[in-house]
């Protein structure tokens, strides 16, 4: 809990306990609510769960009557906990099955951390004792594969790359081929995130996934999403999730911004959970979502 409060920036910090602050008012008039909203709109929960626990929150305000200090956080944590939804399934399927490993296709735009994400989720799963392959189908981006390389040097899992510009399905197959010979526990696979048209994106992430399908199952597609890039990440997701079942959101940057209130919007958006958060460039900066956690870190 201390690492992540320290990790989350300072600004997402100060919006949980701007929120304590407001609700501290002697007084709690319209006007005080009004920026409570604002708070956490900006925040970029988004207007309707914004609505919804503005009510809530006044409404057992008032019953509460006077509040201490204490009464007061407990309940702004719970009903934040309660927003982020902590009865969602946030478990991360990666085991093998008798015949095949368990897959993993991180998928998501350019530039949001998928390779990153996908390097320190191999770090964290080989930390565990499992064996890993990675799989380099962003062959779009050139330095993708180099950069994935590099992270399955670090914590020793073999990389399974092809020529830049090559079939991503291909390089996925083999690298699923790859761990089946290896007897490997799970492969990572690294897509490519054009967003240019629907339909290139569509044709190509769908037929990473069937391909990869002819050897076993696929148990995860982790959307990467960029926090810093708000609503813009919305309409990533909802593109994505027209294309492919997403099972899993990876919120990666929360380091840098005070826009953690998309966890609530995204997971709204595609009804899937945020399961892991990216806290940092480094190696140990990827750790799961956790409510309780995460809105302690929040109000401090
Ligand atoms: P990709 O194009 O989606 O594969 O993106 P990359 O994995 O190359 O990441 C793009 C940039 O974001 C790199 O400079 C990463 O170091 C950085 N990055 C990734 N995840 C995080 C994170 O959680 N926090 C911060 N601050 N930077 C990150």
């Amino acid at each position: 809990l201390v690492r992540l409060r320290s990790r989350l920036s300072r600004s997402q910090n100060s919006l949980g306990k701007g929120l304590l602050t407001l609700l501290s008012r002697e007084r709690l008039d319209e006007d005080t609510w009004e920026e409570v909203e604002d708070t956490l709109i900006t925040a970029d929960v988004g207007v309707a769960p914004t609505q919804e626990l503005v009510e809530r929150l006044r409404t057992r305000v008032r019953v509460l009557g006077t509040r201490t200090p204490e009464e007061l956080r407990a309940l702004l944590r719970e009903e934040l906990v309660a927003l982020v939804d902590p009865t969602l399934d946030r478990t991360l399927h990666t085991d093998s099955h008798e015949e095949s490993p368990g897959v993993v296709l991180v998928v998501g735009v350019n530039g949001t951390g998928k390779t990153t994400t996908t390097g320190k989720l191999a770090r964290v799963l080989v930390a565990d004792g499992h064996s890993v392959v990675l799989g380099a189908a962003d062959t779009f981006r050139a330095a993708a594969a180099d950069q994935l390389q590099t992270w399955g040097e670090r914590v020793g899992a073999r990389t399974v790359r092809g020529p830049e510009g090559g079939d991503p399905a291909s390089i996925a197959f083999d690298a699923v081929k790859e761990g089946i010979a290896q007897g490997a526990d799970t492969v990572l696979i690294d897509t490519a995130g054009r967003l240019h048209t629907k339909t290139g994106l569509m044709d190509e992430l769908g037929k990473v996934k069937r391909v990869v399908e002819k050897h076993g199952p696929v148990d995860e597609v982790l959307l990467v999403l960029d926090a810093t890039t708000g609503q813009n990440g919305l309409v990533q997701a909802r593109v994505f999730a027209e294309v492919v079942d997403i099972t899993g959101i990876v919120l990666t940057k929360l380091d840098g911004t005070a826009k953690g209130g998309i966890v609530v919007a995204v997971q709204r958006e595609l009804g899937v959970p945020v399961k892991l958060i990216g806290l940092g460039e480094g190696a140990d900066d990827l750790a799961p979502f956790e409510p309780g956690a995460f809105v302690d870190a929040l109000i401090g």
